[in-house]
């Protein structure tokens, strides 16, 4: 394959980013026009680069639509380090958090959580290997809670919340990481926010942190500095030298979102292209089996099975020859998964349907 000829980008995450984010990125990568120099290069308390942080932080806030009274953050660490910093800042000694258990990462988060502080497991859907979400019903609220955390797409299973759970007043802490900026977000609803960037938001290690100035403010004292949200509102996000490529190239991908439509008109794209791909699979006569019920279904990871693992795994091979990249689903559930994420087109989705619909008449 010619090294300029990319393929098809199916991937969880690192994943696929917009071309022409790419080409812009490409040209800065030698001088930011007016500067001369990349973003790489330059102080991260210097004008171009403060600029391109605010503009950055500007954009997400007209996206979103985020109130005045919401700070943002660009850190690093990942979705992970999140995982550890909402319950060190803000589940207190005494307190119990609420953790709504619906997939691989929001286990992952509980398990961090418990090591800070009691939480309560608010429901689960682990015995039906996560392959739907809790219904209301289901959800056992705390009175009093710290803060109820959710994930709002789960990446490996492929489910995602058509709304959000009713929590009551209770905070609600959520995990964006897979389908932030897919469409619309209800930030106002939300007391905390996260979305590791590596999926529609730009590099990995940066993470995107959306909080409430009040409910940030409740925070314990005395953590380590850089483990503290105070310190890091306090100072911009510039607490120490941030993920200066990162937050550039965020900015970049918000500046394509706006130039896209926005997130609502990102999220009619983003549905259409799901509908393809699950209409495919329905109709398929039970070759392909969609792994999540479809209430729950996902319009970001799209999880189905094959007749057996063998051909499974001939799927991916035989896509990979296609130039269809990244259709493994993850290691701890198998199968396969298609991510859609905003940067791949309606075409994409189309090229693999084809292959979908080859694959089985030819291995019926
Ligand atoms: N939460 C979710 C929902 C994820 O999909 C991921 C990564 N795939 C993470 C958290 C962890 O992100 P990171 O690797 O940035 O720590």
């Amino acid at each position: 394959m010619p090294t300029a000829t990319r393929v098809f980008n199916f991937s969880a995450g690192p994943a696929v980013l917009p071309v022409p984010v790419l080409e812009e990125a490409q040209r800065d990568l030698i001088a930011l026009p007016g500067v001369g120099m990349s973003v790489m290069e330059i102080s991260h308390r210097s004008k171009p680069f403060e600029d391109l942080l605010h503009k950055a932080q500007d954009d997400i806030r007209a996206l979103a639509r985020v109130p005045a009274n919401y700070k943002i953050l660009m850190l690093q660490g990942g979705a992970s380090l999140q995982f550890s910093m909402v319950p060190m800042n803000l589940l207190g000694a005494g307190a119990t958090a609420d953790y709504i258990d619906s997939g691989s990462w929001a286990d992952k988060a509980i398990k961090e959580a418990r090591k800070v502080g009691k939480v309560n497991v608010a429901a689960t859907t682990k015995a039906d290997n996560y392959s739907r979400l809790p219904t209301t019903a289901e959800l056992k609220l705390t009175p009093g809670v710290a803060y109820v955390h959710m994930t709002s797409n789960n990446t490996i299973e492929g489910t995602e919340w058509k709304s959000l759970p009713q929590v009551g007043d209770a905070p609600l802490v959520s995990d964006t990481s897979s389908d932030m900026f897919s469409g619309p977000i209800d930030v106002a609803r939300h007391a905390l926010i996260y979305a590791g960037a590596q999926k529609n938001l730009g590099p990995s290690g940066t993470v995107l942190v959306i909080v409430r100035k009040d409910f940030a403010a409740t925070g314990k004292s005395g953590l380590p500095t850089m483990l503290s949200y105070g310190p890091h509102i306090e100072q911009g996000s510039r607490l120490n030298t941030p993920p200066t490529f990162g937050i550039y190239l965020m900015g970049q991908v918000f500046k394509w979102i706006l130039g896209q439509g926005g997130l609502a008109a990102i999220a009619k794209k983003n549905e259409a292209k799901a509908k393809l791909l699950y209409d495919a699979i329905d109709a398929s006569g039970g070759y392909y089996k969609g792994v999540a019920r479809p209430d729950s279904r996902s319009l970001m990871n799209v999880t189905f099975r094959l007749p057996s693992e063998d051909l499974e795994k001939q799927f991916v091979k035989e896509g990979e020859d296609k130039n269809l990249d990244g259709l493994k689903g993850h290691r701890s559930v198998g199968g396969i998964r298609a991510s859609i994420y905003n940067a791949i087109s309606l075409e994409d989705v189309q090229k693999l349907v084809g292959f979908m619909e080859e694959f089985a008449k030819k291995n019926r």
